[in-house]
């Protein structure tokens, strides 16, 4: 099997889709010779069918905004595998939002949800709703009629969808009280729910979190570890803020945060006032990183972006794409030495590149975020048992889940005595599980 012929069918068949043809190539180049070491997984052709979405369901979504407006927005839901489990992935509200955005996501959520050693497959939704500058109501009055059509074809046992960028609690706890409403059901069909209505602690931390345990696992394996080492985190959403705020336990220094607004640059160190009050801002306010800075005196730069402060490790945790290679180049001159991505795909194909021919700590999105996933996992679980555990007992798990990612991405990404290559690790190491159970299940 060679990556130029697998390539140029893929590219035949999803024109005018970028993200997914990228998000694809980064896992074939990996996977390709170890599938040509393999015989069986090119036989049944067990790569083309995970690229392959099981199905990718599109709808209208038509609301009334405040002034009795009609809008007509696009829902989407891609299920990409279920050989391990029910689909399981987030919801993305953004007007970016597309079909080849949506298919990258699903795709990379297959090899993610396997790496976490927990029973999910993977799949992606979302719509080009943007959230942003909508009050309350709208936005409750688009979700009703999200759910209206996505209850169709979701379930505990089917496909459990959960937040991702523009989907916090507020928009889940419209979604599920439709759900709810609609299907007479109190199941567990989504995650990331409120602690009160069969939410997990932990939850809204994980992603963050999980990605500070990664990068602690990458340099423990180095004999070294985070207290006292500067880092920039880039957005100010979900997963920043939690970054941001392990890494604050753990003794690092936090220097960056940003948003679409631009990069606030804290000289001496983020502190947990100030993260607090960026929280609130972010969370409550919905406002801009550049009204916070003008607000409180600091040093804000509109144009610039978290990776040309010196930093010894980075946090990329706002969107796909946000690091080119010329910032990685920045990054590597100036001696970070530890990447660890929050985001999906944040990393263009070359500056991933890059990081991976310096040989540094480079964990991949699919290993690193793998936390927010693993948790909405454990989330599935208590919903089942009808149980609650408690933050501790959630805690020990995301880190026993980390470590475990950790050790898989060792096993399949060591090459001799050199560095761990994780892009490799994480490649091999999720598809394995997948391609197992596709075997088992015979030619469907
Ligand atoms: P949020 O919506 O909470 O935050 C997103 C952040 O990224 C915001 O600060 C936002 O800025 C910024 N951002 C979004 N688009 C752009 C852009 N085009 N340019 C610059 N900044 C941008 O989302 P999450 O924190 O949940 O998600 C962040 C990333 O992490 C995504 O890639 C997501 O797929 C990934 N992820 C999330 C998980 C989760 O559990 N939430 C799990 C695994 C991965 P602004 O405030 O101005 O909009």
């Amino acid at each position: 099997m060679e990556l130029s012929s697998f390539m140029e069918a893929l590219e035949r068949r999803n024109p005018g889709q970028p993200e997914f043809l990228q998000a694809a190539h980064e896992v074939a180049e990996k996977v390709i010779p170890y599938i040509n070491a393999h015989s069986v997984y090119e036989e049944a052709r067990i790569l083309e069918r995970i690229a392959e979405p099981d199905r990718a369901l599109m709808f209208r979504v038509t609301w009334e905004d405040d002034e009795g407006r009609v809008q007509v927005n696009r829902g989407y839901r891609i299920q990409q595998n279920n050989a391990i489990g029910p689909y399981k992935g987030g919801l993305r509200f953004d007007p970016s939002v597309n079909l080849s955005i949506l298919k990258f996501l699903a795709f990379e959520q297959v090899f993610k949800n396997s790496l976490t050693t927990l029973p999910m497959g993977g799949g992606k939704g979302g719509s080009d709703f943007d959230p942003k500058g909508k009050s309350d109501a709208e936005v409750m009055r688009f979700c009703q009629a999200f759910m209206t059509e996505l209850q169709r074809y979701i379930g505990a046992d089917t496909d459990v969808p959960a937040g991702d960028i523009g989907v916090g609690g507020r928009e889940i706890g419209y979604l599920f009280g439709q759900y709810k409403r609609l299907r007479n059901a109190f199941t567990g069909v989504l995650t990331g729910k409120g602690v009160g209505w069969g939410g997990s602690l932990i939850r809204p931390e994980a992603t963050g979190y999980g990605s500070v345990y990664f990068a602690q696992e990458m340099l423990r394996h180095r004999g070294d570890d985070l207290e006292g080492k500067r880092c920039v985190v880039s957005g100010s959403g979900n997963v920043s803020q939690y970054t941001a705020e392990k890494l604050l336990a753990f003794g690092a220094t936090v220097l960056t945060l940003s948003d679409r607004s631009g990069m606030i640059h804290f000289k001496d160190g983020l502190t947990t006032e100030q993260l607090q009050a960026v929280m609130h801002h972010k969370n409550e306010v919905r406002g801009r990183l550049s009204d916070f800075a003008d607000a409180n005196g600091l040093d804000f730069h509109a144009d610039g972006n978290p990776w040309s402060v010196p930093c010894a490790c980075a946090f990329p945790s706002a969107v796909q794409n946000e690091l080119a290679d010329a910032d990685a180049k920045v990054l590597l001159d100036n001696g970070c030495f530890v990447v660890s991505e929050g985001a999906n795909m944040p990393s263009t194909p070359e500056a991933a590149h890059r990081f991976e021919q310096a040989g540094i700590c480079f964990g991949p999105g699919k290993a690193a975020n793998a936390g927010g996933v693993a948790t909405s996992g454990l989330e599935m679980s208590q919903n089942s048992l009808r149980l609650s555990w408690s933050r501790e007992e959630v805690d020990e798990r995301l880190q026993g889940i980390m470590h475990s990612i950790h050790e898989t991405c060792v096993r399949y990404g060591s090459d001799g005595d050199g560095p761990v290559n994780y892009i490799k690790g994480a490649n091999i190491g999720g598809f394995v599980k997948v391609a197992d159970a596709m075997l088992a299940y015979g030619v469907m």
